[in-house]
This record gives structure tokens, sequence and C-alpha cells, in this order.
């Protein structure tokens, strides 16, 4: 259950006000922070319990456009935060655990404080879902991966494997042919939940194999990823796949949980958003894979986090803030 908001229950010095607070700081908020700073709004970002995002988790990023040579996602997000702290955001690492968008100011309570703010932008993006198969965690990006844009082109020549039915599994395991020598799909139904058109095309491309009424039981390797187990559902019957890489895709889930009833989510969970980066809630805004299932990529955040800021920018100008 979500701690009630009280501000009778918190000291009156403990209060912090902010023209902006910017929830998460993954791509999205950081470039909103770094925008929001600079056009000297008083920002706040709350970075949440993996200050960095899922770019943390990652290796190299070859995608992000200015680095010629590819940099370390945990640099990118370093060298991020640090430019948001030049502009002058204030940066802290604790975990928000609810928000009243009913009055205003805007009021967000983490474990430590509470915090008002003028305008809020909410950048916490998604989780991919995880398979829970036995090795998914060590070989987290040592083999196991959440994104074939951002790593299929390390995998050149491999024989890799890719988890799930839907439209995203379909689209990874197509991406992944154009690097890979073969691509195993590993699909728990007899029937993908893909669209018809992503049907066909991976049933149609030569270098795909299904494995149907399957999931991945266990991942081996040493340094990486070299072997995957899977189970036939139906006959219990195990396989070992030679695979250099596994990519999952079986959805995700926004980030989201905290602003139910606060603002207006889709059947998905995902922040609905109208006038580019508004929520239901005037002054409430929102960026990157909180609310884009589409795209998902850091540089797609950032740009979505620049828009936010814009936005807040505006609304702060026109009532007055
Ligand atoms: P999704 O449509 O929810 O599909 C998830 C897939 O993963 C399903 O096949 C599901 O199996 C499987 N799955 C879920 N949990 C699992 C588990 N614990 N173990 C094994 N398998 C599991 O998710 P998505 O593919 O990421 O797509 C999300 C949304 O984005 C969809 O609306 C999709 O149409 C859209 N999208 C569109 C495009 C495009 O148009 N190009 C591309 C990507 C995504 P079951 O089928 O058995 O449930």
């Amino acid at each position: 259950m979500q701690a009630e908001i009280k501000a009778e229950s918190k000291k009156p010095e403990t209060k912090r006000k902010f023209d902006v607070i910017i929830i998460g700081a993954g791509p999205a908020g950081y470039t909103a922070a770094i925008y929001t700073s600079r056009a000297r709004r008083e920002t706040l970002v709350i970075s949440g319990n993996l200050p960095g995002g899922q770019l943390m988790l990652t290796t190299d990023v070859e995608n992000y456009p200015g680095f010629a040579e590819g940099i370390f996602g945990p640099e990118l997000m370093t060298t991020m935060r640090k430019q948001a702290e030049k502009m002058g955001t204030i940066i802290i690492d604790d975990e928000v655990t609810n928000v009243d968008f009913k009055r205003r100011p805007f009021k967000i309570l983490t474990y430590s404080e509470e915090y008002e703010a003028s305008a809020v932008i909410i950048a916490t993006g998604a989780t991919p879902r995880k398979i829970g198969a036995k090795g998914e965690e060590e070989f987290s990006a040592k083999g196991v991966s959440y994104c074939a844009t951002c790593d299929g082109p390390f995998f050149k020549n491999q024989d890799l494997a890719v988890a799930g039915g839907g439209d995203s599994a379909m689209e990874e395991a197509i991406f992944l042919t154009k690097f890979a020598k073969s691509v195993h799909v590993i699909h728990r139904r007899d029937k993908l939940r893909a669209s018809k058109i992503m049907q066909d095309r991976a049933l149609e491309n030569k270098k795909i194999q299904f494995h149907w009424n399957s999931v991945v039981d266990e991942i081996n390797g040493s340094q990486k990823v070299n072997q995957i187990i899977i189970k036939n559902l139906k006959t219990e019957q195990k396989e070992t796949l030679e695979a250099g890489g596994i990519f999952v895709a079986i959805g995700h889930e926004p980030n989201t949980k905290l602003f139910k009833g606060q603002i207006e989510l889709d059947g998905q969970g995902y922040i609905k958003l109208k006038n580019s980066t508004q929520t239901s809630v005037e002054g409430v805004f929102a960026a990157g894979d909180v609310h884009d299932h589409r795209y998902r990529q850091a540089v797609t955040a950032a740009g979505f986090g620049c828009m936010a800021a814009i936005d807040v920018d505006k609304y702060l100008s026109e009532n007055r803030k």
C-alpha cells in the first residue's frame, strides 16, 4: 500500500518547493532537467531506485548520436547527470512513495522528504518483463538482452534466441536475422500474439526457427551466454540450443503504479498524453518509455524529455509561476 501524504505529519522545515520536479533519472529525466534548469526553472530530479535507468544495465551504446566510437551506457548516463547538475539541477537518489496531483502545488513524497512543485515531469520509464529462467540475471548484459535494436549488432554471425510471441518478439527476431546466423524463437503457446503481417514476415524468414509451446528453462555460459536449454510445456522434453545470446521480448511494464488514480493511463498502464507531452492533469507532463511503447530508445526518450521541458516552461510562463 502506498504511503499516505499527510502534510501535517512533516516538520515545516523539511518541506521543499521547486518550479519543476522530475520523477525518474533516465535519458528522458536528465534531458528534461538540462532544459528546465537552463531555462532558469528551479528543478529537482528524484532519481528512483535505478539512477540512470535501463542504460545503467547495458554495456556499449553504439546508436546514441555524438559518440563515433560508442559509449558505455553507465558512462553516458553519468555524463548526462553531470550536465544536468552543471545547469543547476538538484538530484536526489531517493524513491517517490506517493504523489498528490489533485491540488496545487503538486505534492511528492519520498522516503525522506515531502516536496512541492508547480509542474511535474514523469520520466519513470518502463521495465522489461523477465522470463525468470535460471541464468537470466547472471548473464544480463553478457548475452541476455532486452533490446535487439540496442544490442543486436554485437552478435554478428552467431546463433541467437528470442523469447516471446508478440509484435516485439517478431520485430526483434526479424531485425536480428540481419546479423545472426540463425534465430530461434521460443514461444510458450502454439499461436503467435503478433499481428498477421509480423507473423507472416517472421514465418517466411528462413533464418528463423520456431520452438512452439516452449519456455526457456536455463541460460548457461562462462563469461557470456553460450547455451540455452528450453522445455516443451506439452511433452516436458528439454532441448539444448547452442546460442551466443538471448533477446527477451515478452513485453514491458510501465512504471506507473504510483500514478494510478492520479492521471489517465491506457489499458496497458502507459500514461496517456494530449497536446504533445501533457498528461490528463494540467501541469503534469510525461516523457520517455513511461508513455512510449513504440520506440523505446535512449535517443527518443531524451527527445521526449526535451519536449516535456519546453512544454513545462511554457506552462509555467502562462501560469505566471
Ligand atoms: P505483447 O504483445 O504483450 O506480447 C508479449 C508476448 O510475450 C506474448 O506472446 C506472450 O505470450 C509472451 N509472454 C508474456 N509473458 C511471458 C512469460 N512470462 N514467459 C513467456 N512468454 C511470455 O508485448 P509486445 O510484443 O512487447 O508488444 C506490446 C505492444 O506494442 C503490443 O500492442 C504490440 O502490438 C505493440 N508493438 C507493435 C509493433 C509494431 O507494430 N511494429 C512492434 C512492437 C510492439 P502469450 O502470447 O502466450 O500471451
